[in-house]
């Protein structure tokens, strides 16, 4: 979940998509964070109000960026007075057309985070990563996997990945993680695909690649809005049951604040 930009936004989220999510029984929810804290308070409200109110497990998204150790320790004491159990320790990105850069008197990675969150004893820590290599990693994505495993070694109970949607990018980097001794698992994160236009800015944003027969087949839709929407369903059951299949501890949905699609696809791989 994001958190949302207006009041009807919240009425709708709180009133329809999360009662309708669910019904689906989720092991948990998790809320993003805006780039440099601008979603800080609302973030910290929607995971407490999840909590109390669904009594669902929630992780709240935490990141690095623009934050210094103490602002960020402010953060982590008002997450832990609010009954937060869960963090997602990110490293964020920068605004766009900004560089990245640590701040002074911050963490320069998300495995730094984990390490100091860790270090407070009061929270479970989840990490992101990445089955295509990071975008900014300009070694390879064996690089970036490597620094995936020292930030798992720093303390994270669990590893969601970015959306992919290519499967053998999750089997390979599962292998390495598997051979490397992390023991932590690796929830693919899956998005159901609505409109084209915004997958491709998406994918172009993050650096995960649109297989060509899943774009040429987008491209063929073009503004069909429902047939976009039934094949992303379509493609996303497909990419789901060969993950569960093939060992994968369980599934983390992008649902952008949207129900149905989500439900269709466990509809279809018979676990609404
Ligand atoms: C599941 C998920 C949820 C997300 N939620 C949010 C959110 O709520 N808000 C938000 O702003 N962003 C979010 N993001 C995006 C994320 O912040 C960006 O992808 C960011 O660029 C990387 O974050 P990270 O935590 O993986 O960073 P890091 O693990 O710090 O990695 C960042 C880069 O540094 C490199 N690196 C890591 N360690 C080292 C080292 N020791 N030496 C050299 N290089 C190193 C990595 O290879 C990578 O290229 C999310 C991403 C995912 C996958």
């Amino acid at each position: 979940m994001f958190p949302f930009k207006t009041t009807e936004g919240e009425a709708t989220f709180f009133g329809k998509t999360l009662p309708a999510l669910m019904t689906a029984r989720p092991d948990y929810a998790s809320v993003t964070y805006g780039a440099g804290g601008s979603t800080r308070e609302k973030t910290l409200e929607i995971v407490e109000q999840i909590q109390n109110d669904f009594s669902l497990t929630t992780m709240a998204h935490l990141t690095c960026i623009k934050h210094t150790q103490a602002e960020i320790d402010a953060i982590l004491d008002e997450a832990n007075n609010r009954g937060i159990r869960n963090i997602l320790a990110l490293r964020g990105d920068p605004p766009p057309g900004e560089d990245w850069s640590q701040t002074e008197g911050g963490f320069e990675f998300a495995s730094e985070l984990v390490t100091h969150i860790r270090g407070r004893g009061d929270f479970g820590v989840a990490v992101a990563g990445f089955p295509e290599g990071h975008i900014d990693c300009g070694e390879g994505r064996e690089v970036d996997w490597q620094h995936l495993v020292r930030k798992v070694a720093c303390g994270a109970d669990m590893v969601i990945t970015q959306m992919f949607f290519d499967n053998a990018d999750y089997f390979q980097l599962a292998d390495y993680l598997r051979e490397a001794g992390v023991e932590a698992p690796l929830f693919p994160g899956i998005i159901p695909v609505a409109n084209a236009g915004q997958i491709k800015k998406f994918s172009a944003m993050c650096g995960a690649k649109l297989p060509e027969a899943f774009a040429a087949r987008l491209d063929e839709l073009g503004d069909d809005a429902e047939a976009v929407r039934e094949y992303g369903i379509e493609y996303a059951t497909a990419q789901c049951r060969e993950l569960l299949d093939r060992g994968a501890p369980g599934l983390h949905f992008y649902t952008l604040n949207k129900s149905k699609a989500v439900l269709q696809i466990l509809g279809n791989l018979g676990l609404s």
